[in-house]
Parts: C-alpha cells; structure tokens; sequence
C-alpha cells in the first residue's frame, strides 16, 4: 500500500485553493501558502538559521523555517514561476480582490505591486488542445463556461452546470476540471470522457502520474478531507487517503531533495502530506488490503444479486410455459406483456393558477400495466442530478407526468428509468432509455402578435435552403405535432416559459432571416445554435438592442464618474498623506521643546485628519467596487455583442469593440455593436 513518504505539521492554517510550490532560489522547492491575516507563509525547511526581517516578510515566532509575508488584504490567487528568465528562479504572485502582487522571496523585495481588475474568471490552465504543439489558454468562469483561447480568439466553448473552479492540463489535449457543485472529470478536445458528482466540494485537483504506468491520473483533494486519485480513462479510483480536515491544496515537488518528485497534499489545518509514486512491485496496486476486501464484498454483494435476479427470470419463464394464458398470479410475480412498450413526450404545458408553465415529460405504457415508479437523471436541472417519481398505490397508473423547468438554454439528456407491472406486482420490469430535451424548450409556439413584437432584433441573411431552418426549429424546440411550417416567407413566434418574452424567427425566401427578441443572450444562443447546425463557419449581422444599448450607454457613463472620482480621491490621499507628515514633524518638535500645549494641539489635528483619511478610503473602496462591477458589465456587453457572430466577424467584433473602449469612442463602440464594423 502507497504511504506518505513524509508529513508535516505547520503551525499555520491554510486558506482553501491558496498553495503553490515553488523554487524561490533556483534550488530549493518551497511551500508558499495563503493564511490569516492577510498573511502569506513560505516554508522552507532547507536554510535553517538564515534570518530575515525586512520589507515585507518576518520570520515566524512559531516555526523556525516560516517567514510571513504581509499582504495587508485577503489573499485570492497564489502561485509561483518564472518571469525572468535570467533571474533563473520561481518569483511568488499574490493576487487579491483589488491587485497583483509579483515577489522576489529570494531577494524579499516586490518586482511589481499593480492594480488590477477581475472578471469572471475562476480557473486557468494551458493545454495544446488542438495538438499543434503550441498551447492553449483553458478559462473556466462563473458563468459556468470553459473558453479556450488560440491567442484572442475563441476556438471552443463548453458549457457545464455551474462555476468552474479549477483546471488542470493531463497531457495531451487532455484535462482535468472541478465545479463548484462537487463534479470532477476530464475532457479530450470538446468532447466529456467521465465524470462523478460528490457532495463534498473539489478543493483542488493536480494531474499525477500516482501509479507509475507512465499516464498521470486525476488527483482530487476534497473538502471532507479525502485525497482520491482517479484513472484519467475511467474515473476508477485507483488510490485514496484521508485527512482530519479539508484539503487546502494539492502540488507536486521534490520536497526532499533527494531527485523523485512527490504528489504534496496540503490540508486546511496545516497537515501537509508527501507521496512518492508506486514502484514497479507494487504492479498499481495502491491501496491496502481491506480496501481490497472491501472490493471483494462489493463484488460478491453483485454476484448474490444478479443471481437472485436470473433466479427470478428462470421462474417467470417456468411459470409463463406452464400456462399460456395470462393470469393474476403473472402480475403478482412482475410479468408483463412482451408486447409492452415505454413511450415518452415531451410537450410545452402553460400551466394554470396553481403550477408554473415548464416542460412535461409524459412517461405512459402501451397496454393496461402500471408504472410503480420513475427514475430520472439529468444534468442541471434537478437538485442532486435525479429525481424520482413514485406514486401512492391508489393513484397507480399506466401514465406519469414529470414538469421539467431547465434553468438556461442547453440540450439535456433525460436518463429514464421506469418501473413497470401491475398493481399487485412484488416484481418489476425496468424500462430504461434517454430522451434529449431540445435546446429551447422552454420556448412556446405562440400565435404572432404585433403589438407586443420586441423593439430589438438581429437581421442576416444565408445561402441556405428554408426547409434546413426549418429542421433546426423542430430540433430545437418543442413545436406541437400539428404545427405546420410553411415555405418561406413565414414567421414562427415564441413565448418564454421563464419571463413571458417574446422571440420571432422571420424568414424570407432569399434567405433574409430576422430574429426579435429584447433578450441580447437568447438572441446569440440561437445564432450560435443555428450556425452549428447549418454549420455556418462565419457569420456577419446586423443588430440592435436599443433598451439594452441605453442601459449599457449608462453603465459606461458610470465607469467615467468612478474614474474620475477615483483619481480626486487618490490625489486628495496623496495629499492628505503630506499633511500628515508635516503635521507630525510639528507635533515632535513641540514635544522636544517641551511646548505639551501645542503638541497636544497637534496631535488633536492628526487625529481628526487620521479618521478623514480612513473615511476617504472607505469612500475609496467603495468606489473601486461599483468601478469593478460596471467594467464587469461592460466586458459581458462586449461578449454578448460578439455572441450575436460567428468565426472571424466575432472575433473582429471584440477586438473593435475594445479598441472603441480604449479610446473612449462611444459612438463608435454602439456602431460596432449594431452593424459589426467600425468602418461605415
Ligand atoms: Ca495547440
Ligand atoms: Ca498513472
């Protein structure tokens, strides 16, 4: 069995996800980790008795082989690497809400201490996902998207179901990826190999070669404590580990220095635990015995169950010989009729004063058997991925509705399983089958209506046949049966579900196709949608979105006054802070010459500017955050606008966008927004 080649104990507590491992002198691997206070430790347990007290870091009272590190700010990102080559050694960077921090731990001095503003980017990684040789930028965000980025542009998006906290390149295209919903797996390309759902949550994973077989697996620290390293090909746990607290952090170094490298887990209490990877004798078999045992009851518990269940089989068959005819006792022993058939639909219900509209699953049987229950997993629709449907004896039926409301606009995969017999049956047959729930569902075919058509539309026309658009309509929403799409030119209306909007889908017979809807998001969703369908490499329109252009046309008005204030109140600071200075040179002069009246005079006036300038920062703070929030919008404008294209007209469309910010031409940025370019 694989055991901790060593364990330490730090004296310090470990923020979550904050740890990063680095060579801070060239030679030596050091563990540098975020902790209270906003504090950052190094432990190095290489140089003992090298003192150092000076700018920012001191020597721990506690641990002789930690220096802190004051951050004065809570600490939100932390790793280590080279940014000099020349320097030929790992320099530390501390990011928090407001700034970046680049550390020279050798030479404890800052290289750069810069203001900076966040986005909704919660994971990086680089990956050569496309396999040129050249690596990719992997952002996973809150938005609950993994962007990979060739250079500035855009080459593939994933969508999961929610916040993507880490990323972690394998090798290969391959990679690792935690969500904040306690999911872990991994991705070649575009396309999803496994994945497993805890309910505990990923605090950190790291690709490691644990079982030396020459493929690393996908280590996974959890929040109860678990380490677990899992076969990049299945999800098969191959090796796991506990610990008495929350895992901080998970890295990989040569902490002994003696030239393998060990798997270093980090727990949130300090426990910091090192793994070599098996050797060759150990044939990957990382786990003790009664792990194996426990294996082994596992699989005989399987054996003794399917055994009952061809047990089972056996009898019904036995007894379905003796008689040809159908009788009670058939239903009692969960013998249905071979002819028996599992249908499903999926239909748009509008719900009545009592139930929401949503989607309705309806689940019924082709003959007079019952269904005892239902069975369904999906992804980001039910709390927990399933849900179950089993009905009281006496409203047993040959038909169950199930109301389904998907919270965003993405195709979903109903995993079914039913239960069926007759309302006497001990046993039941089990149906199992998948249904996709189309994109747009929770869109309903509505009769057109003028008056409450949207103001705002996407116009843009395709050498494409009518009768391909009208493929995509039926896959991609729940049109009733009996709707009958005309050749161009037509127009389809929809309701949402969720808000009651409006979207109208006009085409013409040239072509000409024209989407109304005020929703900016939905509009790219089904830009995007389309093209994929017809498979539409790039895509130019023309769009306007006048109520959302207006609020945005505030927004950037907004981002001006913040700046502006901004830099009065930095320069009032600055001020201020001169004061001060002069103020108290005067006040130490009045107490040398003993003049206590005047001094304390001083010191009253010092005390009074002291509580302006803390309020000043208040103000100061708050002002950063609504300036940070209103980028934030501006960002996602600028994304929206860009989603309303495809291939090269998006990414053009973004870089102009943000040329127009940079050089503050509003006029323009709307222009660029409406018709795609910035030249007219
Ligand atoms: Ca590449
Ligand atoms: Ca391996």
């Amino acid at each position: 069995m694989l055991v901790p080649v060593f364990t330490l104990k730090l004296n310090h507590r470990i923020l979550p996800r904050m740890v990063a491992l680095g060579k801070y002198d060239g030679t030596h691997p050091c563990l540098a980790a975020a902790t209270q206070a906003g504090k950052v430790f190094i432990h190095n347990p290489h140089a003992r008795g090298q003192h150092v007290s000076a700018n920012r870091m001191m020597q721990s009272s506690q641990d002789s082989d930690i220096s802190l590190l004051n951050i004065n700010q809570g600490v939100s990102c932390l790793t280590a690497g080279v940014l000099n080559p020349q320097l030929g050694y790992d320099c530390l960077l501390v990011g928090t809400q407001t700034n970046l921090l680049a550390y020279d731990v050798y030479n404890n001095s800052d290289l750069f201490y810069r203001e900076v503003t966040g986005d909704n980017v919660r994971s990086l990684a680089l990956c050569d996902f496309d396999g040129d040789g050249k690596k990719e930028l992997l952002v996973g965000s809150e938005d609950f998207d993994i962007r990979v980025f060739k250079e500035d542009e855009i080459v593939a998006e994933m969508s999961e179901t929610e916040t993507i906290t880490a990323l972690s390149p394998m090798y290969g295209s391959r990679f690792g990826y935690a969500l904040s919903n306690g999911t872990v797996g991994v991705y070649d390309k575009t396309a999803r190999y496994w994945r497993i759902k805890s309910k505990n949550h990923a605090m950190s994973i790291h690709a490691f070669d644990l079982n030396s077989d020459g493929v690393c697996e996908l280590i996974t620290g959890w929040s109860n404590g678990k380490v677990d390293a899992r076969s990049d090909r299945t999800g098969e746990v191959i090796f796991k580990d506990n610990f008495a607290s929350s895992i901080a952090g998970v890295v990989e170094g040569d902490y002994r220095m003696d030239g393998n490298t060990q798997l270093i887990c980090c727990s949130v209490d300090g426990e910091v635990r090192g793994y070599l990877p098996g050797s060759q004798e150990m044939k990957g078999n990382l786990m003790d015995a009664s792990v194996e045992q426990d294996l082994i009851r596992e699989l005989s518990q399987k054996k003794q169950n399917l055994l009952l269940e061809l047990r089972n089989y056996e009898e019904n068959s036995k007894q379905a010989d003796l008689s040809a005819q159908v009788n009670e006792a058939d239903g009692q022993r969960g013998v249905i009729p071979a002819n028996t058939q599992l249908q499903t639909a999926l239909s748009v219900n509008l719900g009545s004063d009592s139930q929401a509209a949503h989607v309705e699953l309806c689940i019924s049987t082709s003959n007079d058997t019952m269904i005892r229950a239902v069975l369904i997993f999906a992804e980001g629709i039910f709390e927990g991925e399933s849900h179950v449907v089993h009905p009281s004896l006496q409203n047993l039926s040959g038909r169950i509705q199930v109301p389904l409301t998907p919270p965003k606009d993405v195709p979903v995969d109903l995993h079914i399983k039913a239960f069926v017999g007759y309302r006497s049956s001990t046993q039941f047959h089990v149906f199992e089958l998948t249904r996709q729930l189309p994109r747009f569902s929770m869109y309903a075919l509505s009769s057109p209506d003028s008056a409450t058509e949207p103001l705002s539309f996407v116009n843009f026309t395709i050498s494409e046949r009518v009768q391909r658009v009208v493929m995509w309509l039926n896959q991609s929403f729940l049109l009733p049966e009996d709707a009958e799409l005309q050749s161009a030119p037509f127009q389809v209306c929809f309701t949402s579900l969720r808000d009651a909007g409006q979207l109208c889908i006009k085409i013409k017979p040239n072509g000409e196709i024209s989407i109304s809807t005020d929703d900016i998001d939905l509009a790219g969703d089904i830009i995007q949608s389309m093209a994929s369908f017809l498979a539409i490499e790039d895509l130019q329109v023309e769009a306007d979105f006048p109520a959302y252009f207006e609020e945005l046309r505030k927004v950037l008005v907004k981002v001006d006054e913040f700046h502006t204030v901004h830099q009065k109140l930095t320069a009032d600071m600055a001020d201020h802070s001169n004061l001060i200075r002069s103020m108290l040179v005067r006040a130490e002069d009045s107490r040398l010459m003993g003049d206590m009246r005047n001094m304390k005079k001083r010191y009253v006036e010092l005390y009074d500017l002291n509580r302006d300038l803390l309020n000043e920062y208040k103000i100061c703070c708050t002002n950063h955050t609504e300036l940070l929030n209103n980028l934030k919008s501006v960002n996602q404008a600028i994304q929206r606008a860009g989603q309303l294209r495809v291939g090269k007209p998006k990414t053009q469309v973004i870089t102009a966008c943000r040329d127009a910010i940079r050089n503050n031409n509003l006029n323009m940025l709307f222009r660029i927004m409406r018709v795609g370019t910035a030249s007219s």
